[in-house]
């Protein structure tokens, strides 16, 4: 007679030991900062904490809980901002930090293959090492890791002009939900035969099947740069400006980021050692990088182009870094943004695009709508206005307490997401799905979407192994 006490999940987890050893299993002090989300968000609570160290050992495992009633979280860096990476229901929490071999770099290809828990700082500077450029670049690159950019189809500072992570791709290795390892790590440029099917995986958060190698796409290293803080009146001078821009350098806009002085008051008062690069105040600002071969002479085309801005009176004032450092330190100030909220209380936090013409008229009508709801409510916007992609952040505001704040925070959201829906926008332009906006797209996105994506996880993954709770 079978024995109904028996938990077949037990079993696993004692397969899944034997498989890796005790190097490949975490526990104690080691695993800690694998069960806690940077900004306290979301806790940690899995079965076991693995951690392979080669594909092989990923499929294994996989391959086990598929067999035994297991369900896995991936983790890559723990950087990113919806909760995907987190293993709350005892899955078992996979992390890919010991697969971080760098496979094979090919210049002349414009290639370079890596393993998923390779850093995207890594990743760059393995393409560096052979004086090329790997562009993506985002705030957390010291820490996310490449099948983390690929699992959230990262974006960042130079979507602009070399594209988000899904334009950064050739091919991927993943394990599917079975067990199963594909090996889709093609180096080609064209490849018509049928569904590109690394596409599942590229914003997949997961859910599809664990990534375990990508080949990415290198570029020439700029030979020159320039680095440019600028002093607006509006959003609408700062789109003029970007279209000014992008017509003079012929397309050598790598970045525009675009914010408010609300946020980089809160630079200064909480984040040590900034300071304002432009005298005075003035209501918005725009960072912005150009990037050139040898030949361009950039310094003057921008020097000529903030003339004309001026006169067109698109910009107020302009400070254009003299040297590394200083543009450096105007970066710092961008990506010093998101921590000098944190000590400020409760947040509404939106992660918005709309089409790049729309942005001002966006950020018009989002701002009357909350402040009809919130008089009060501190208003934080800034990002990458060249894609369109906005931070749009709502702060509890000063002297009103945060469960008073958060009493508002439905009706905010509603007003928010309808001004994004006025404008045709998307409600998470490059954060991705995860737990904190899973119920949002499944009211928003049209029935037939939901269904497509339902069906692609059923076909690819209907013992639901993969990242349970999330997405969808
Ligand atoms: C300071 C800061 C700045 C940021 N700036 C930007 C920005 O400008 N643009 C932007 O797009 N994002 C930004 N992010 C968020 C961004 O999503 C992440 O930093 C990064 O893309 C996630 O990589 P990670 O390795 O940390 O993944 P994790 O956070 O570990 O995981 C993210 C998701 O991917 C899945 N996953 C991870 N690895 C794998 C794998 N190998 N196979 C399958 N699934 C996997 C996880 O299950 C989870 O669903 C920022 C985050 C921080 C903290």
């Amino acid at each position: 007679m079978a024995d109904m006490t028996h938990d077949p999940t037990a079993d696993g987890l004692d397969l899944i030991k034997a498989a890796l050893g005790p190097k490949g299993i975490l526990a104690g002090e080691a695993a800690a900062p694998l069960l806690r989300e940077w900004r306290g968000r979301w806790t940690g609570r899995p079965c076991l904490i693995a951690a392979p160290a080669t594909t092989a050992e990923v499929a294994r495992i996989v391959s086990i809980a598929a067999d035994h009633g297991l369900a896995i979280t991936p983790q890559g860096g723990n950087t990113g901002l919806v909760g995907g990476q987190m293993a709350m229901n005892g899955e078992v929490l996979l992390t890919l930090r010991r697969l971080n071999r760098v496979r094979k770099v090919s210049p002349l290809d414009n290639s370079l293959i890596v393993e998923a828990g390779v850093t995207l700082a890594e990743a760059q500077a393995a393409a560096a090492g052979v004086d090329r450029l790997f562009p993506l670049s985002i705030g957390s690159e010291g820490s996310c890791q490449i099948g983390g950019v690929i699992s959230t189809n990262a974006g960042g500072v130079n979507v602009l002009r070399y594209g988000n992570m899904r334009d950064l791709v050739l091919g991927v290795e993943a394990v599917l939900p079975s067990g199963e390892i594909w090996n889709g790590l093609k180096r080609l440029r064209k490849d018509n035969t049928g569904y590109d099917l690394k596409q599942l995986f590229i914003g997949g958060e997961g859910t599809l099947g664990v990534v375990t190698a990508a080949a990415l796409k290198l570029f020439p290293r700029p030979r020159e740069k320039s680095t440019v803080f600028v002093a607006l009146k509006s959003p609408d001078a700062a789109l003029k400006l970007l279209s000014r821009a992008q017509d003079a350098s012929g397309g050598g806009v790598t970045s525009f980021e675009l914010m408010s002085r609300a946020i980089l008051a809160l630079v200064f008062k909480n984040i040590p050692d900034t300071r304002d690069p432009i005298a005075g105040e003035h209501p918005w600002y725009a960072l912005i990088e150009f990037s050139a071969g040898r030949e361009a002479r950039l310094s003057a085309l921008v020097e000529t182009l903030l003339e004309d801005a001026l006169r067109a009176d698109e910009i107020a004032d302009a400070a254009v870094a003299a040297n590394e450092k200083q543009a450096a330190d105007f970066w710092r100030l961008r990506h010093s943004m998101a921590a000098a909220m944190v000590p400020e209380g409760g947040q509404a936090k939106y992660d918005v695009s709309v089409p790049v013409a729309s942005v001002p008229d966006f950020l018009g009508a989002a701002d009357a709508a909350v402040l009809k709801i919130a008089p009060k409510a501190r208003i934080i916007a800034f990002g990458h206005m060249g894609d369109g992609n906005i931070h749009y952040d709502i702060l509890q505001p000063v002297g009103i307490a945060r469960e008073e704040f958060a009493q508002a925070a439905a009706a905010i959201e509603v007003a928010v997401y309808d001004a994004i829906d006025r404008f045709e926008g998307s409600i998470s332009a490059e954060h991705g799905v995860g737990v904190a906006r899973r119920e949002d797209i499944a009211r928003r996105k049209q029935r037939a979407e939901m269904e497509m994506m339902r069906a692609v996880k059923n076909a690819l993954d209907p013992k639901g192994v993969m990242n349970p709770g999330k997405m969808l």
